[in-house]
């Protein structure tokens, strides 16, 4: 079966992964010239994590990554208000692993080695008008044959776009940056977000280092990311309270070399597959970072549509299409509410609403927005 990936991300490679293991070589197109580092690190849940028990590759996966055994919700000021015990929820299933995306890819990208890589290419057309192929034209200028398109190019989808039309984007209205600190001080197995009134500041570890995320309602960013100075003197102004409680926060955030914008909106296909062209992770259902879910469903679902894949051949590719998109949509969507619903707690503009939601947090356990998400896991999928 001939199958191109367009996006050699989480999902892309993740599918490339688990088609050579059925011995189907796939050509993935990424438009990036190379692999670079990236300036944030993912949560990964064993929902996604879990696929890399079967591509031989969770030991090495542990290895790159931190077990977060803590995870606690502060108030702006920096005083605690909910402590969740990981463990306490995970024990059965395994644990919450907190990785830099450059070394998961790094992993998956070794997974899919065999894979037919073009690094530094897109695709400008693609010509579903013969019935059982699709023809594809290449940013390099060549022109090939696909039974299976699979657009896995990310919440921005040009592919979605250009097949589907535009989707209109769920906007939080807010902006995180993300950066990278060292943090020595911090303690690596705690990650701790300070749910702030018109700012949020989230630290989680990583192997050797911390990935920080300060976030500010976007109509009150006053700085670019890429102005380092300005930028860095922005997210100290926003986060002022919270640098006088603890002067970890004021070090982390000196010691950011670059800011990774982030606006909080994401995307929900309407329609996953036309034909034999396929939506896979975030360009199907994108995803807030709220839950700590995206990346995982992006590795659950090509999981998912690998495994469907494996039971047709190159004239029945359109209903392994359909089988995926049964199987997948619901839990997958369900959990993009979830991290919609953490949302509208996490980013309060208001004084009085970021007060009532402060009260509930000291009698809501943390546990509870966790558990949902733990029952997803427990849902065949
Ligand atoms: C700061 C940040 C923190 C996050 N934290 C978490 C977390 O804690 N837990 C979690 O589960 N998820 C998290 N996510 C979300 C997670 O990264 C995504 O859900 C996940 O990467 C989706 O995988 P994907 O393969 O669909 O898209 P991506 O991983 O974004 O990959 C898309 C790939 O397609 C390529 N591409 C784009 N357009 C084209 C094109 N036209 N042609 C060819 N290639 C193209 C891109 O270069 C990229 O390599 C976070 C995201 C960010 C930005």
């Amino acid at each position: 079966m001939r199958i191109l990936i367009i996006g050699g991300g989480v999902a892309g490679l993740t599918l490339a992964a688990e088609l050579l293991q059925q011995g189907r070589t796939a050509v993935i197109v990424e438009k990036a010239a190379e692999y670079t580092d990236v300036g944030y690190g993912l949560g990964l849940y064993p929902l996604g994590s879990g696929v890399l028990h079967g591509l031989g590759r969770y030991k090495q996966f542990l290895d790159s990554g931190v077990v977060s055994q803590t995870y606690e919700v502060a108030d702006g000021k920096g005083k605690v208000l909910q402590s969740a015990q990981m463990q306490t929820f995970t024990a059965d299933i395994g644990p919450l692993v907190m990785i830099s995306r450059t070394d998961l890819i790094d992993i998956l990208r070794d997974a899919a080695g065999a894979a037919d890589f073009r690094m530094g290419t897109t695709v400008t057309g693609l010509d579903q008008s013969r019935e059982d192929v699709v023809g594809v034209t290449l940013s390099d200028g060549t022109q090939e044959d696909f039974d299976l398109v699979v657009a896995a190019d990310g919440i921005y989808s040009q592919t979605r776009t250009s097949v589907f039309g535009h989707q209109r984007p769920d906007d939080t209205g807010w902006v995180l940056w993300t950066w990278w600190a060292e943090l020595p001080q911090w303690p690596k197995d705690l990650v701790r977000e300070y749910w702030g009134r018109g700012s949020f500041f989230g630290v989680y570890p990583c192997k050797d280092r911390v990935m920080c995320a300060a976030g500010t309602p976007a109509d009150e960013m006053t700085a670019r990311p890429g102005d380092l100075d300005q930028a860095r003197q922005f997210v100290r102004t926003t986060q002022a309270d919270l640098i006088e409680a603890d002067p970890r926060i004021g070090a982390a955030i000196d010691e950011a070399t670059g800011f990774f914008p982030w606006p909080m909106a994401d995307v929900r296909a309407e329609h996953w597959s036309r034909g034999r062209v396929v939506l896979c992770g975030d360009a199907a259902v994108g995803f807030l970072p709220t839950a700590g879910v995206g990346a995982s469903n992006a590795m659950r679902g090509a999981a998912g549509l690998a495994d469907e894949l494996s039971r047709v051949g190159p004239e029945t590719v359109p209903l392994a299409l359909e089988l995926f998109e049964k199987r997948c949509r619901k839990v997958i969507e369900d959990n993009q509410q979830d991290s919609r619903s953490v949302a509208k707690y996490m980013f309060v503009d208001s004084g009085p609403a970021a007060w009532g939601r402060d009260q509930l947090l000291k009698i809501y356990p943390a546990e509870k927005v966790v558990q949902q998400i733990i029952a997803s896991m427990k849902t065949p999928f």
